[in-house]
């Protein structure tokens, strides 16, 4: 693990968390009176063509919780000028997600394709303007003629079309008149501007395809750079927030709204939010969903909102971490065990304890009465008793957890060995006699006995013992599905992979097992999206699927905690 250059919480940007350099700038447009109305706006613009993921969670964190933070208003805008990719059920999932993590657009729910009509009168503004033009190169010469960093472009020969021409072709365009590709709509700037995507941008084309929410009403679809800063604009928004990669779009976005004699929204770039182990590009994500790599959009290894939704992970350890690794202006890489970190610690205060047994070994306590049950106590919370327990049933026969038992134990081997004694959790101190082994010569139980004086766990004598078991009762054990999840990839950064090989290539093939556990009846009834800490494995959640005839738990995340342990290395 490349611990340097990756972000931890004492990093610049999160050091001065609530003070980035895009709240800097915000409070100061506030102060200063440059905005408008006085009022901040902001909006999370996703294209509805996959499902969100962490990386959005970051930028819808960043544009509602400054819309909270200084009195604004945040929308949420479907970028949906794509109808090849788009369709209602991404629209759908990014309403439900949004609303999961704890964000409220209220009624300004927007879609570019609302303003297609707008969009076309502004198109046409251009050409009257002489600032667009149509041109019938074919793509191939239109990409062709773009230049290089280090060579200018070459003019389209329809490049100087008359106003007349121009507009009537863009109307036979938008009419249907044209097969695809036949012509373009393109801004007239400057094909030898050193920002290639300045040069002669292309503003509209045709695509004789359905779109999921206008139909076939439309045959010619705006760009995303014509449309968004449009839309922006239309909506009256101060501060359009986006990624990096979009630095050198910024002059064309200021350079339609100043053409266009347009409200004057303004772009401002951070960083996208990166994860080891982790890919974070919708393209990559469907490839995964429809390859069958994973079971779906919401499989709880997936990165997207969803699938961590239904890994049980709290909507609000998401905000926490976004919160956390703060907004910078600089590119860099998450550890995922920050992620992890955060999740611990709303789980750690949230989840209650419970008994489950991932891989049970059998104990036959000799001494222990046949028809007897006790009941112990297990605290929900054991620093707040007063947050009460649950009831556990203990009887002649228990499961612990097969790699609790060691035949041939070294000596700091704290748990049970033969000989040796351990305290079962809340019950009673047990010692081994004997080991019993079936025909293939695999542990099959253990016989072992109790100490009456240890009732609660307690010591009697103040005789120590070293280790501490979970367990259930096996007369009262109800069998459970565990899916135990390990992270999808296995390098830091998937994507960094020989030529020849892709990102499939570093799948983890065991990102997933799932185990027959034994776990205590009082909790095979919760409902799913429970959440609970398994004593001594981790926390766990109930998922969808699950019945309490068929209880089903996902694990969100274990109990140790690296992250914690390196930074306390580290300081
Ligand atoms: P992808 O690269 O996964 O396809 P995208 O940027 O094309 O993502 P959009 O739906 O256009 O996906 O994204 C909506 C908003 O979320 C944009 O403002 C975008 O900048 C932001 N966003 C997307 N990915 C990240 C990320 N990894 N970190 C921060 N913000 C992101
Ligand atoms: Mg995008």
């Amino acid at each position: 693990m490349t611990e340097s250059k990756n972000a931890t919480p004492t990093d610049e940007a999160s050091a001065s968390a609530g003070k980035d350099f895009i709240r800097i700038k915000v409070k100061n447009d506030l102060d200063t009176g440059r905005l408008r109305d006085g009022s901040l706006q902001t909006r999370f613009p996703p294209e509805p063509n996959g499902y969100l993921h962490l990386g959005h969670a970051k930028s819808i964190c960043l544009n509602f919780g400054l819309a909270e933070e200084f009195g604004g208003r945040c929308n949420l805008r479907f970028d949906d000028t794509n109808p090849l990719k788009e369709n209602q059920e991404y629209v759908d999932a990014i309403r439900a997600d949004v609303r999961w993590l704890g964000f409220d657009w209220e009624d300004r729910e927007y879609y570019a394709s609302d303003y297609f009509e707008q969009l076309c009168i502004l198109a046409e503004k251009l050409i009257v303007l002489g600032k667009a033009y149509v041109d019938s190169q074919t793509a191939e010469e239109i990409h062709n003629n773009r230049g290089t960093l280090t060579r200018p472009g070459l003019n389209s020969p329809f490049r100087n079309r008359g106003t007349e021409e121009n507009l009537d072709l863009f109307r036979r365009m938008k009419a249907g008149e044209f097969p695809d590709g036949a012509h373009v709509l393109r801004a007239k700037i400057d094909m030898a501007s050193p920002n290639v995507i300045m040069r002669d941008p292309i503003l509209y084309r045709i695509r004789h395809a359905e779109h999921h929410r206008t139909r076939n009403r439309w045959c010619i679809y705006p760009m995303y750079d014509f449309t968004h800063c449009i839309s922006d604009s239309l909506e009256k928004v101060t501060h359009s927030l986006c990624t990096l990669e979009f630095v050198n779009n910024r002059e064309l976005y200021d350079w339609i709204l100043e053409t266009l004699d347009l409200f004057r929204s303004e772009q401002t770039e951070f960083a996208r939010l990166s994860i080891t182990r982790t890919v974070l590009s919708k393209r990559k994500l469907i490839q995964l969903v429809t390859e069958g790599h994973v079971s779906g959009w919401d499989d709880p290894r997936m990165p997207t909102l969803s699938g961590l939704r239904r890994r049980g992970v709290p909507a609000e350890a998401i905000r926490e971490f976004c919160a956390r690794i703060g907004i910078a202006r600089a590119d860099n890489i998450v550890d995922y065990g920050f992620f992890e970190f955060c999740i611990r610690e709303i789980l750690n205060a949230t989840a209650k304890r419970a008994m489950a047994v991932l891989d049970p070994l059998k104990i036959i306590l000799e001494n222990y009465p046949e028809d007897r049950i006790e009941w112990f106590d297990l605290p929900f919370f054991p620093d707040e008793p007063e947050k009460g327990a649950q009831s556990l049933p203990f009887s002649r026969e228990i499961w612990i957890e097969r790699s609790d038992f060691r035949e041939d134990a070294p000596e700091k081997f704290f748990r049970l060995a033969p000989g040796r004694e351990v305290r079962l959790r809340y019950a009673y101190y047990i010692t081994c006699k004997e080991v019993r082994k079936d025909s293939t010569g695999r542990i099959d139980s253990l016989v072992c006995v109790y100490d009456p004086q240890s009732r609660g766990g307690g010591s009697p004598d103040r005789r120590k013992v070293r280790g501490t078991l979970h367990w259930v009762s096996i007369a009262h054990a109800v069998p459970a599905a565990v899916r135990l999840y390990d992270s999808l990839f296995l390098q830091d950064d998937p994507e960094n992979i020989p030529a020849g090989k892709t990102f499939l290539d570093t799948l983890n093939p065991n990102s997933l097992r799932t185990v027959a556990a034994r776990i205590d009846p009082g909790i095979a009834s919760l409902p799913p999206g429970e959440r609970v800490q398994f004593e001594r494995l981790g926390y766990f959640c109930v998922d969808p699927e699950s019945t309490p005839a068929h209880p089903v738990f996902n694990r969100i995340v274990t109990l140790k905690d690296t992250w914690a342990k390196l930074e306390q290395r580290r300081s």
